[in-house]
Formats: C-alpha cells, structure tokens, sequence
C-alpha cells in the first residue's frame, strides 16, 4: 500500500510586485516541489498578514490578483498546486482566537519581527508604519493557525521564519498534550540559504529597500537599473583559483558581486567564466558585465511578461481558481476547527451545521 501523499505549505505575503531575490529565495523552489510532484503543494496569500504592514488604505485585493498573475506567469499552475487566499478561509482567524487562549504573552514578545519592530520604534518612534499591533504580537498565533488548519506536513521556511514556525509546533505540541491528540504536527525543512543582494550595493535585495530588480521589469527598465548598479573600477582580487560562484561571489565589491550572481543564475557557465577571467585580469569590463547581465534578466523577463498578459491569466481566471481551491481547502479547515472546539469543550459550530 503506498503511504498517504503529504502536504507541503508555504506563505506568501501579498507586499507588490516579485523581484529577482523572490524568484531565486523562494518561487523557484516551489517551482522544484511542484514539479517533483512527490507531495501535493499547498501556497497561501497571507492577506491577514498583509494587513499588519499596510499602512494606507491599499487595494489588498488587487494586489493580491496582480501577485497571483505573476505566480502564474513564472510557472505556478493553479491545477497542480493548491493556490488559495488566507482569508477565503475564516475559519483560520477562529483557530488563531483559540489557539491565542493557550498562548503565553512571553513566548511572543521574544518572537523576532515582533522584537524587530519594538526596536525600530524605540530608536525612532515616528518610524513609518503602522504602530506595535496585538496583530504583530500575536503573528505567529496566525501563522499556527494557517499551518495547523490545512494539516500540512512538511512546512519548508527560510532563517527568517525558523523560530515562528518553531513556535508553531511547539504550540500545536502541547495543545495536543494538555486537550488529547487534535492536531498533525508539522516537520520544518529549510530552504537553501541563496541571499540576493540588492542593485545599490545592500547585502539584500528588498522590496523595503528599493533596490530590487523586478520579474516584471521590461528590457529598458532592466538595463537602466543595472547601468545604475554601483561598481568600483580597481576589483579587490580573489585571493583563490575556485571559480565557484559561493565562493567568489563573496569576496567581490558588492554592486560587482550582484552582477557575476546574476550571470551565475541566468547565463551560461561559459559566460561567467569568461567574464570572470576578466575580473582576474583587472582592466575596463564593466560596461559589458553590465550589457551581458542586463540581456540575459531581460531574456529571463521575456517569457514571465507575456505569460503575465495572456489573457488566459487574467484577474477573473485569477478569481475562479481562487473560489475553486477555497472550495478544495475549506472542508479539512474546518475538520480542524471542529476538533478544536470539541477538544476544548465548546462544542459543534450550529451556525455551520
Ligand atoms: P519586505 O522588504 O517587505 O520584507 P522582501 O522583498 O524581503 O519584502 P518578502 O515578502 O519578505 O520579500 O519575502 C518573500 C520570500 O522571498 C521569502 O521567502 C524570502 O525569504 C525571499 N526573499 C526575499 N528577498 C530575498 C533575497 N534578497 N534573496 C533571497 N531570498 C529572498
Ligand atoms: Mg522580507
């Protein structure tokens, strides 16, 4: 008898437009997972979540359309992976409300964008953004909630979300030892630690930070960014023979450094390598680094722009396969929130009956 097909599920915050560090963090492995088709991909826009960094009055709704074309243009199939909206399922907001009834407010204060926005505000309490929430605070009580719901077993995440989905399990845990066995407890796996840095020299390409090149970037955009990308005319020499891009990427200025990870991503092997020898040799070669990584990303752009206009991905194709897998998510929901409640003594829902 072969073994149940596990599920694997990833978040994905609704915050604009992807960009090449979204690509290479996170959606080429979902491109990987889907393909391998070994366990059924389940991908959510966090909409709820979204809402603890809004800070005007946005269209979350048009956002989150526009970021599920772009999904769908690099490669995501609606008909292969579960894409579903956070907030198509509201029962998630009732386990995040129980789920918090067990939660120690200690635990949550040490969690780190918590922390992190504390601290922000303590150096500048004027900062932009929306003021300390209890929907910050109380973060990785949703983030539970959205794992636990669907029964996902395998939950691959980045540094970044290590310890709130520690928190998950360690929750999950102990609502099973103190209410009896209700909920699957989830595995982590961690993702490849590929960090993007930014086109103005940061260690990190940022939405936040704007120096991100975007997915969505046509060929004048892209060679205009990549023109401006800062580059030192005396390279630092390598001090090695590797021509390992995790090893002399590093060690490179770091506008220089962005550019060579590019070609290492985008271009044929023997193109970073002729452009390395370049680099070792020292002399004027700037310009044409630049051209050659401004053509291969508009190359990679090319096929993503088209699929994101074809009319077969519009806003109400985006729309019907959104209602179709909320249809498809919503009835383990709320199995889950069913047990829940029994388990801690409230009882069937009669308004769901
Ligand atoms: P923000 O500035 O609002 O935090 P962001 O640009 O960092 O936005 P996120 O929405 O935080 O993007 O991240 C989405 C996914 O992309 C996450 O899995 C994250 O780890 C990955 N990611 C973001 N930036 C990079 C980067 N520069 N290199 C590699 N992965 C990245
Ligand atoms: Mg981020």
């Amino acid at each position: 008898m072969s073994a149940k097909r596990e599920t694997i599920l990833s978040g994905i915050r609704p915050t604009g437009r992807l960009h090449y560090g979204n690509y290479f963090g996170a959606v080429r492995h979902f491109l990987r997972l889907q393909e391998e088709d070994k366990a059924t991909c389940y991908y959510f826009i966090a909409d709820y979540h979204a809402l603890t960094t809004v800070t005007d009055r946005q269209d979350l709704y048009g956002n989150t359309v526009e970021m599920l074309r772009t999904y769908v243009a690099c490669g995501l199939d609606p008909r292969k992976s579960v894409i579903y909206r956070q907030s198509d399922l509201p029962c998630t907001a009732e386990l995040s409300l129980l789920l918090g009834m067990i939660t120690n407010i200690g635990l949550l204060e040490r969690g780190t964008t918590y922390k992190d926005k504390l601290s922000k505000l303590r150096e500048d309490p004027k900062a932009e953004g929306n003021p300390l929430s209890y929907g910050l605070l109380g973060y990785p009580v949703l983030m539970a909630a959205d794992i636990l719901i669907v029964k996902a077993d395998i939950v691959p995440v980045g540094e970044d979300q290590r310890q709130h989905l520690e928190m998950a399990i360690d929750l999950a845990t102990r609502f099973n030892s103190r209410f009896g066995e209700t909920f699957h407890v989830p595995r982590p796996i961690s993702r490849d630690a590929l960090r993007l840095p930014g086109l103005d020299g940061a260690s990190k390409m940022g939405k936040s930070d704007h120096n991100t090149l975007d997915l969505l970037d046509d060929p004048a955009t892209v060679l205009k960014k990549i023109k401006a990308v800062p580059t030192t005319t005396e390279p630092a020499p390598l001090d090695t023979d590797s021509n390992d891009a995790d090893t002399v990427v590093p060690k490179m200025p770091s506008g220089v450094g962005v550019l060579y990870r590019l070609l290492d991503l985008l271009a044929p092997r023997e193109v970073f390598l002729e452009f390395l020898e370049e680099y070792r040799r020292g002399g004027k070669f700037y310009g044409n680094l630049k051209k050659a990584a401004a053509e291969h990303c508009s190359k990679f752009n090319e096929p993503i722009i088209a699929r994101y206009n074809d009319p077969a991905n519009s806003a109400a194709a985006v729309e019907e396969f959104l209602r179709e897998n909320a249809r498809r998510v919503t009835p383990v929901a709320l199995e889950t929130v069913e047990a829940v409640r029994a388990a801690m003594g409230i009882g069937h829902s009669l308004y769901r009956a």
